[in-house]
């Protein structure tokens, strides 16, 4: 695959030379004035070589690790294209609502374009949900460029210079030419490294070294909405060091020059982490850092998105390259493969979070016990196999969360971890100890090292990749679960590494930080509802109690056995109804309307946990054990 590629490169370089002049001899100059960022005001002017007659000029659709088409071309606004000194008319094209028609006069060889762009203040969405606040700001370059159509974003070259706002600090992998006053001017890099190397930047800003590997540096760095947010413990850089060294333990070669994680640390910019080949953009609450429940909960973002680096950047389903070649970011993504993409990384975020110690082993274990249970009980599994969810992903992210157990989310993410959790315990198990999916992850993600590339993969690649490591049957084992419509998850890693999915009446200190953080009361696995804090449900388990008493989600509990609704006063009346033979009595306000429902439970509360098996060998401890030496 890796040598197609390479190939098809260096027969576009021939052509360029002999039919000259092609947009990749001149660069883009690109300038990006973000000194109005605290109003959400980005300003963008680009010169343009180009060429006298029709020109379709696109703005990136088809956002990298983003799964669909989410470039925000509604908030580009103020668009003015010259040439010569004179207006040039520009038109939208009727079907494609991301390409602008321009027609270049004759004599024009460089066109100058001019617009603005609203980053938006809802917090929902991936990067192009709310990015800027007063404080600080995460600038997407896909979001403040057009390229024109037919080039290839890998032979595109941009020149970019960006004004801060007085006194922010900034980072960013785009490699830096100068700095002067509050302007970066950026080295010359391709449209691809551009849309791949977001810049963060904030008045409260502080860059942390996480240590040096053969020479590549790696950083952590912070723009958050005040300054105490910034105050992290050694404790907590501590473990994201060893987050550096177990990746580089796992997947022995790196494919950057450096790494930079982007965190930003805010409560009014969208809550995601989006995968670079040098950088990631993490986003989380403000005192992310600094509380330690919600660290807790959220720990396994950063190394989630690491692993990305490796696996979703480097080795890459065939069809998720939309952007690096084949026509640019308009061509739509194919994403049957995200099980891997996505599921993989998930399973081994997770795992490397264990191993660098930024979760405990009994954190670990019940997050993984969250993960099966959430799956294990999904009504949507008998109509939706996993593999829908992932062709459908384009679609799914956008998904409303009620009925969503019915419907399905990206489940590829969660049952991703069971699934490869139970790849690496077969291989563990057939060949006695001596291989295990780590062995995977340094073949496959294997390579030179060094600046990023790209080697893309397809199905037919996993398989033999796993039967190098183990011969068995990958294909079928892989399809079975892809491809299920039973009514369970396959739970088969948890049991045969030497533990138990079971449920109690407790919650873990996990789950207390998980509900703490979505303000709510999940009550899924008894009563069969996700209260939030004010009463509204949030969602229902389809074939549950109170779904089967016919409550539906986004309707608002009002009152519990006649007594007002508290989180507190819900829990105790399902615990006191164990003993009771009488229904539990919701009052439900629906719109304007007010009903009781009757909701026949006497099982009391249930939380998930994983207890170990004695009789089957603790392979979970093992593989969640810290791999260097601290
Ligand atoms: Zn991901």
């Amino acid at each position: 695959m890796r040598q197609n590629r390479n190939m098809r490169i260096s027969i576009l370089g021939l052509l360029a030379a002999v039919c000259a002049p092609l947009f990749a001899q001149t660069p883009v100059h690109l300038r990006v004035d973000a000194t109005d960022a605290p109003r959400r005001l980005f300003h963008v002017q680009m010169s343009m070589p180009v060429k006298a007659g029709p020109l379709t000029l696109m703005y990136p659709e088809w956002i990298p690790g983003e799964h669909g088409p989410t470039g925000p071309i509604v908030n580009l606004v103020g668009l003015k294209v010259q040439g010569g000194g004179k207006t040039i008319a520009w038109k939208r094209d009727s079907v494609n609502m991301y390409a602008f028609h321009v027609d270049v006069p004759a004599g024009v060889t460089s066109l100058d374009v001019a617009f603005d762009f609203i980053s938006p203040p809802e917090n929902s969405g991936f990067s192009s949900g709310a990015s800027a606040t007063s404080e600080l700001a995460v600038l997407s370059w896909n979001q403040l460029l057009l390229y024109p159509q037919g080039s290839q974003p890998d032979d595109l070259q941009y020149q970019a210079t960006l004004r801060v706002p007085n006194g922010w600090r900034y980072g960013t992998a785009l490699p830096i030419a100068k700095e002067s006053g509050n302007e970066i001017e950026f080295q010359p890099a391709s449209l691809t490294t551009m849309v791949d190397s977001p810049v963060s930047a904030g008045a409260h800003y502080r860059t942390i070294d996480l240590g040096t590997d053969n020479g590549i540096p790696h950083y952590l760095h912070l723009a958050a909405d005040s300054d105490r947010a910034l105050e992290v413990s050694p404790e907590v850089i501590g473990e994201y060091r060893n987050l550096v060294k177990e990746a580089g333990a796992l997947f022995g070669t790196r494919h950057y020059r450096g790494y930079h994680f982007l965190y930003t640390l805010s409560d009014h910019v969208a809550h995601f982490g989006l995968e670079h080949h040098e950088s990631s953009d993490d986003r989380y609450d403000e005192r992310t850092l600094i509380d330690p429940d919600t660290q807790r909960v959220s720990a396994d973002l950063l190394s989630h998105e690491f692993v990305h680096s490796w696996n979703g950047k480097f080795r890459r389903p065939s069809g998720l390259i939309s952007g690096n070649h084949d026509g640019g970011y308009d061509t739509p993504m194919q994403g049957d493969l995200l099980w891997v993409y996505e599921g993989l990384t998930e399973y081994l975020g997770e795992v490397l979070a264990a191993r660098s110690a930024l979760w405990t082993p009994e954190d670990y274990r019940e997050r993984l016990a969250e993960t099966a249970a959430d799956l294990d009980n999904k009504f949507g599994r008998q109509w939706r196999p996993l593999e829908d969810t992932a062709v459908a992903a384009q679609v799914l992210y956008e998904a409303g969360s009620d009925y969503s157990d019915y419907r399905r989310g990206v489940d590829y993410y969660p049952e991703g971890t069971l699934i490869w959790l139970e790849v690496d315990v077969t291989i563990r198990q057939l060949s006695k100890g001596k291989k295990s999916l780590d062995d995977f992850c340094r073949t496959f993600h294997g390579g030179p090292g060094g600046a990023p590339a790209l080697k893309p993969y397809n199905l037919a690649d996993v398989v033999a990749g796993l039967n190098a490591v183990e011969p068995y049957d990958w294909a079928g084992f892989l399809n079975e679960r892809l491809h299920s419509t039973s009514a369970h998850a396959p739970l088969g890693g948890i049991e045969h590494s030497g533990w138990k999915l079971v449920y109690d009446g407790e919650r873990s200190d996990f789950w207390k930080a998980y509900e703490d953080a979505e303000k709510l009361t999940d009550l899924s696995y008894s009563v069969g509802l996700k209260v939030k804090d004010d009463g509204t449900i949030a969602d229902i388990a389809f074939a549950g109690p109170a779904g089967k008493a016919g409550i539906s989600p986004s309707t608002r509990v009002i009152a519990v056995n006649g007594r007002q609704f508290s989180a507190t006063e819900l829990r105790e009346a399902i615990d006191r109804a164990v003993k009771d033979s009488k229904p539990l009595e919701l009052l439900i306000k629906d719109g304007e309307y007010y009903k009781t429902y009757r909701v026949d439970y006497h099982g009391g509360e249930r939380y998930p946990h994983l207890v170990r098996d004695e009789s089957t060998t603790d392979l979970l401890t093992e593989i969640i054990a810290p791999k260097v030496k601290k």
